[in-house]
């Protein structure tokens, strides 16, 4: 069976080589000409033996996703779909900013947890991605913005496991490609640069803590159990004291001392100062340190949802700024092209069920190795 390479972390990697017979340090020359030099095929990797080379070549491939589309922002966000087959697309978006470039990957062909403020939720669940496919996510886009941006040196800085899908309800794939993220020959990302979001999937958190602990970003979006039964249907499961408590342990492991703790403003919904206050008093009584990061809601119809004004999210985040907690407003990037938060992939599905992908903008049709530099 022909092995796609973007599966493998670099100790997968190297288990593979073994079976091809050769020295696992070949697996290291193969990871960084992979990943840090965007190679899309064996002939380009020069410093192979030529024997290497054609054993890969009967054995295994380079596998990219089919690039649907690329639409760029009025504020130079730019937004990915991907073809993953059988009618089902994901989306990653590039948010460049001044200090650092943060992509934003998705785990899943939609999501099963159902949230009732998501676009992605609404659609349902296709299937979990594979490793390669979440890292083909990064390996694309990174050598394309390289090459559209004449840069030579890393253009993305962060990732985000904040696109379509619960990355912790894939964990077996996700494990090895965020390994790939943070390997000094692969991206070479530090892991406080590497966030995982989650809705609240305990034991996986434990799991994560032992395994890689990045940076973790928890979807909140409610004081009590009671609101967040309803807005996030997972909480039935793991309420909100045994997710605090997860997230309490998972500092022991975590690149930082803080868990950020995402929660999207919804008009008439979880947006009051009495709301906020009910928040101070959970994480305190959790004892967790933490960031708070406001998302304005990204209304679309099916939710029945509206956003919550700015003088309403100012006086909801001056209470948590005033108890004490960082607080952040998330600016909406990429508005323009529904890349904000929760608006990922918000029709790709029904557009591409009605056959209607041919209508997308397809901006590259070739294969998407003709895009990135054969050699850096
Ligand atoms: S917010 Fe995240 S976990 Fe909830 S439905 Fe959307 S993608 Fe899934």
């Amino acid at each position: 069976m022909t092995a796609n390479l973007l599966d493998y972390d670099l100790e997968g990697l190297a288990a593979f080589c073994e079976r091809l017979g050769e020295k696992r340090f070949r697996a290291t020359q193969l990871f960084r000409w992979i990943h840090q030099k965007g190679a899309s095929g064996f002939d380009q990797m020069s410093d192979l033996a030529k024997s290497l080379r054609d054993k890969l070549r009967d054995s295994a491939v380079i596998q990219p996703l089919p690039v649907l589309s690329q639409h760029e922002s009025a504020d130079g966000t730019i937004k990915w779909l991907f073809d993953v087959g059988d009618g089902n697309a994901v989306e990653s978006v590039f948010i460049p900013e001044t200090d650092r470039g943060t992509l934003c990957v998705s785990s899943q062909a939609g999501c099963a947890v159902g949230c009732r403020f998501c676009s992605t939720g609404h659609q349902g669940f296709s299937r979990n991605l594979t490793t390669g496919e979440i890292v083909a996510q990064l390996w694309f886009t990174e050598h394309f913005l390289r090459k559209h941006l004449g840069r030579e040196d890393r253009v993305i800085s962060n990732v985000v496991m904040m696109g379509m899908g619960e990355p912790l309800q894939n964990y077996s794939a996700l494990v090895p490609a965020l390994r790939v993220m943070l390997d000094d020959h692969g991206y070479g990302l530090s892991r406080r640069r590497v966030t995982v979001s989650t809705s609240g999937v305990v034991p996986m958190i434990d799991r994560l803590a032992q395994d890689c602990p990045v940076a973790l970003a928890v979807s909140l979006h409610a004081p009590t159990d009671e609101l967040r039964n309803q807005l996030v249907p997972l909480n039935q499961k793991y309420p909100l004291s045994e997710l605090l408590a997860a997230c309490q342990r998972y500092l022991q492991h975590a690149p930082r001392d803080f868990i950020t703790f995402e929660y999207c403003m919804l008009d008439g919904v979880n947006d009051t100062p009495e709301h906020a206050r009910q928040l101070v008093q959970l994480v305190r009584e959790h004892r967790v340190p933490c960031k708070f990061n406001l998302i304005p809601f990204n209304p679309f119809p099916a939710s029945g949802l509206t956003r919550s004004c700015n003088d309403i999210v100012e006086a909801f985040a001056a209470v948590l700024t005033a108890a004490g907690f960082v607080t952040t407003v998330r600016r909406t990037r990429g508005d323009d092209i529904d890349a904000a938060c929760g608006q990922l992939a918000g029709d790709v599905r029904d557009r591409t069920r009605a056959g209607e992908r041919m209508s997308l903008r397809r901006i590259m049709l070739k294969p998407a190795s003709d895009t990135i530099p054969q050699e850096t």
